[in-house]
């Protein structure tokens, strides 16, 4: 894997009045998505930006995981396309998507990390929304190297509690190798963070990604962080994108 990724943080974003309306509604829902590559860090982020914003944490893959654990119609249609590291059909993704988005305790928004991944599922986000009289808050993308992307996958340990914490084997190891500082869960791999899905990953899902990263730069939505810095620091500098974003959003 080379280094040849193209991310598009630079375009100028179209932004100027003070609150976020369509037409003249205003709207409370706040959705923000955030862009990047496996392993530029969404998880973590996201996990912190829910904690700090009051907005729960929508991670389609985790979705997914939980789908194909409880074996649902929606795990054993996705699982073929999950294990060779390929996306899941965008129908089968939105609809999963909407569905938790009309859960209770998406009322007041969220944070999705994940979704979208294809221009098809960004277009039918902002139909969601608009339908719900809002429109997106802003997409948040983690710019991280193809050869990070790669070092990182190939490393990563997750514990097992509900926090998912995350390790690295040369980066971020664990006190007690295999167990989580934090809650002393047994650390394991992902299935598909194996050398040859990850390439698999990389090389199906990054094309699209970038696609993605253009949808929202042209809409001026794009809020792109460098991610290759100290995770507290990619926290602090989506906070203040995001503050940005709400003091002068997307006219
Ligand atoms: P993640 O945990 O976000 O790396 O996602 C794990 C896997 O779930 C991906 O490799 C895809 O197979 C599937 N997946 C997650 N989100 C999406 C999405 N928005 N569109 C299609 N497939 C997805």
């Amino acid at each position: 894997m080379t280094g040849a990724r193209r991310g598009n943080g630079s375009r100028p974003a179209r932004r100027g009045q003070s609150t976020t309306t369509v037409g003249d509604e205003r709207s409370a829902l706040r959705v923000l998505v955030m862009v990047g590559g496996p392993g530029a860090g969404k998880g973590t982020q996201a996990r912190y930006l829910s904690a700090a914003l009051g907005l729960p944490h929508v991670a389609s893959g985790d979705l997914f995981r939980d789908a194909m654990a409880e074996g649902t119609p929606t795990g054993l249609e996705a699982k073929a396309y999950y294990d060779r590291g390929a996306l899941v059909p965008d129908e089968l993704t939105v609809r999963m998507i909407a569905e938790r988005l009309d859960q209770p305790d998406a009322a007041s928004g969220a944070i999705l990390d994940g979704f979208p991944r294809t221009v098809p599922q960004a277009r039918a986000l902002d139909g969601f929304l608009l339908r719900r009289g809002t429109r997106l808050e802003g997409a948040l993308y983690i710019d991280v190297s193809e050869d990070e992307l790669v070092r990182r996958l190939s490393g990563r340990w997750i514990c097992s509690g509900p926090a998912q914490h995350v390790y690295h084997v040369v980066n971020h190891p664990p006190e007690r190798p295999g167990i989580c500082d934090f809650d002393g869960t047994e650390l394991s791999q992902r299935a598909d963070d194996a050398a040859d899905t990850i390439v698999a990953r990389l090389e199906k899902q990054l094309p699209p990604m970038y696609e993605v990263v253009d949808y929202y730069a042209e809409r001026g939505l794009l809020l792109p962080v460098a991610g290759e810095t100290r995770a507290s620091e990619v926290t602090d500098a989506l906070l203040r994108a995001i503050e940005h974003a709400v003091a002068e959003p997307v006219t």
